[in-house]
């Protein structure tokens, strides 16, 4: 009952929450009748009477509980008052000790100062004065004072006592309105859940951003809004939370309420005071679709950084990041290694009677058809100039067949000399590179038109 009507408190005012904290006013009223049955008091007391009135209570104050959102306010504060006046007449008529029927009302002055809005506690606290007075008339005061002085001392004690929880209620009211300020002005979305996922409170920017509002969101399961891919991921995060983790992020697709998905970053922390889930989270669409369009670019630029411009071939780089992937390859596997070297005979010629243009339409010509001959695992690289590299690996006497095909494979009007060389599992890149090369010189020196294998 305490914690049902504490939860009013930042909604303190609103229509419901004074209803319920009547409804709570009189289930605690009730209870603390009951309580002074059980202790000893005076002879004389009529215990039945205060049965009947505690019973009251407890039934007006159930009522008041569970219908509080259909009984108008009016209609709940005349229970109240009702209800105060009946206790304290029967308090008084039936003999209990004057103390009980003081702590009734310093406590029912307390509850009602601190969860209904001033005015209505103010009204609460003249109506109980009033019924005490009628009381004071009806039985008179055994305790040695005048009924004025006893009505005065209390009247004077309630309203002071009024007065103070009012202020710190007031204060703890600022309190709680500066954070729902904060609440409602944040851009980030926010939100609370209990321990079983259901939604109980969202702020404005979840309208904003998602569409959906407070009302529509509270009692639902947040999970069902969330992506189905994402369901295990966002379950391990609360496992983690639970578990005790100070802080949990997640990145999960939410369903908005136009049917479109977002991607939010949340950040959640778990409160065991209150067994809520409080999140923080921002949307991230846009971010990420960005972040995707740079790592394509990327992508791009990197894939271009390793092509040959005019063959579409990978370039001189692209082979010197290839080349000690196939070294350690042919080391682990003690498979051979060889590498070519081809070169367009007499291209300077060629250049100067066809012109620049036409050397270019050549030189793509011979990419395509050498490319076009090798198998699958053999990569062409163009190297610089007319220069070609061909990297065979897993074979030896067929690296010379295939680089002979390449050659036969050269576009009609074109002659070109190739340089082969094995790698012998211990030169370095340059030192193959540049057996291949004399090779190629000798092929060249040797006429040209030819393969020129050497051995290491
Ligand atoms: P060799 O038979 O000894 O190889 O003679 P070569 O004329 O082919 O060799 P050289 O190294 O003297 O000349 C290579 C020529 O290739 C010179 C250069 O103009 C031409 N070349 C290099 N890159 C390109 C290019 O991208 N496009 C065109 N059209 N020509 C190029
Ligand atoms: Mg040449
Ligand atoms: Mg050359």
């Amino acid at each position: 009952m305490w914690a049902t009507a504490k939860t009013q408190v930042s909604l303190r005012g609103s229509g419901q929450s004074e209803a319920r904290a009547a409804g709570a006013l009189l289930v605690g009223g009730a209870e603390l009748v009951a309580l002074s049955l059980a202790l000893p008091h005076p002879g004389g007391a009529n215990a039945a009477e205060m049965i009947v009135t505690a019973t009251a209570m407890a039934l007006a104050g159930v009522l008041c509980l569970a219908f509080y959102a259909r009984i108008p306010l009016p209609a709940t504060h005349l229970i109240l008052a009702a209800t105060a006046a009946a206790t304290g007449l029967v308090t008084f008529q039936s003999g209990v000790a004057a103390g009980v029927y003081g702590t009734i009302f310093v406590w029912s002055m307390l509850i009602s100062a601190y969860y209904f809005s001033r005015r209505v506690a103010a009204a609460h606290l003249v109506w109980i004065l009033i019924v005490y007075g009628l009381a004071l008339a009806i039985v008179p005061s055994t305790a040695g004072y005048s009924p004025l002085t006893r009505w005065l001392f209390t009247a004077i004690s309630l309203t002071v006592v009024m007065a103070l929880t009012n202020r710190i209620v007031a204060h703890r009211a600022q309190a709680d309105q500066r954070a729902r300020r904060f609440f409602d002005l944040s851009h980030d979305m926010l939100s609370t859940m209990d321990r079983e996922g259901r939604c109980v409170e969202v702020n404005g920017a979840w309208k904003q951003l998602l569409g959906y509002g407070s009302d529509e969101l509270q009692g639902r399961m947040l999970l069902e809004l969330t992506h189905p891919d994402d369901h295990r991921r966002a379950l391990a995060a609360a496992a983690e939370l639970f578990k005790g983790a100070e802080s949990v992020g997640l990145e999960s697709r939410v369903r908005a309420k136009d049917g479109s998905w977002h991607w939010l970053r949340s950040s959640s922390a778990f409160a065991p005071e209150d067994g809520l889930v409080y999140t923080r989270s921002t949307d991230v669409t846009e971010l990420r679709r960005i972040e995707a369009e740079r790592e394509e670019l990327l992508e791009e630029v990197e894939s271009l950084a390793r092509s040959d411009a005019l063959t579409g071939l990978p370039n001189r780089r692209a082979l010197d990041e290839q080349m000690p992937r196939e070294m350690a390859r042919a080391r682990r596997s003690q498979s051979p290694l060889c590498l070519a070297i081809v070169d367009i005979d007499h291209f300077k010629l060629y250049n100067d009677s066809q012109g620049h243009l036409a050397g270019d339409v050549a030189l793509r010509e011979c990419a395509v058809a050498w490319d076009s001959v090798l198998r699958g695992e053999d990569t062409i690289v163009r190297f610089g100039g007319e220069e070609f590299v061909v990297v065979i690996p897993d074979c030896i006497e067929q690296a010379a067949e295939i680089v002979e095909r390449l050659r036969e494979a050269t576009p009609q009007g074109q002659t070109c000399s190739a340089g082969l060389a094995c790698w012998d599992f211990t030169e370095t890149i340059d030192e193959l590179i540049g057996r291949a090369d004399a090779a190629l010189y000798e092929a060249k020196a040797g006429g040209r038109d030819r393969l020129v294998h050497t051995s290491s």
